[in-house]
């Protein structure tokens, strides 16, 4: 079985992922899942390229494909880069209101060049958002 839908890439290379599944010809000893019921299949996500897998515990796996797809695509580093994101998008806006607010009493050129330099880090901060999965 494979689900490519709505999973994110590989965290590591950026491969195409996928939904594994182990199926139990009984249930497995001693284990059960969190609301008691019997273990006889697991999904967990795994990618297609580099091979890494993420499983979770004894049984190896989540008791729904949801719940491995949600595990699969819990990403901490994506909030600090979005924090990080929208922090330099208020510094940029601050910087480009304080040079428009000294405009007519630096040289033209200053503020052109300044401005420029609010321009590119605005580039650079929409690439970086176009480049989220
Ligand atoms: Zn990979």
């Amino acid at each position: 079985m494979t689900t490519t839908d709505a999973l994110l890439p590989c965290p590591f290379c950026n491969g195409e992922a996928h939904i594994g599944t182990v199926t139990y010809s009984r249930p497995l000893e001693d284990v059960t899942w969190d609301d008691g019921s019997p273990v006889l299949k697991t999904y967990y996500g795994h990618c297609a390229v580099c091979a890494v897998g993420h499983r979770n515990g004894i049984a190896g796996g989540y008791p729904t494909e949801q719940a491995a797809i949600a595990a699969w695509n819990r990403r901490t580093g994506q909030a600090y880069a979005d924090a990080l994101l929208e922090a330099l998008e208020a510094v940029t806006d601050d910087l480009e209101a304080e040079i428009e607010a000294r405009r007519g009493t630096v040289l033209a050129r200053t503020t052109e060049r300044d401005l420029a330099s609010v321009k590119a880090a605005r580039a650079a901060i929409a690439a970086v958002k176009g480049g989220k999965p």
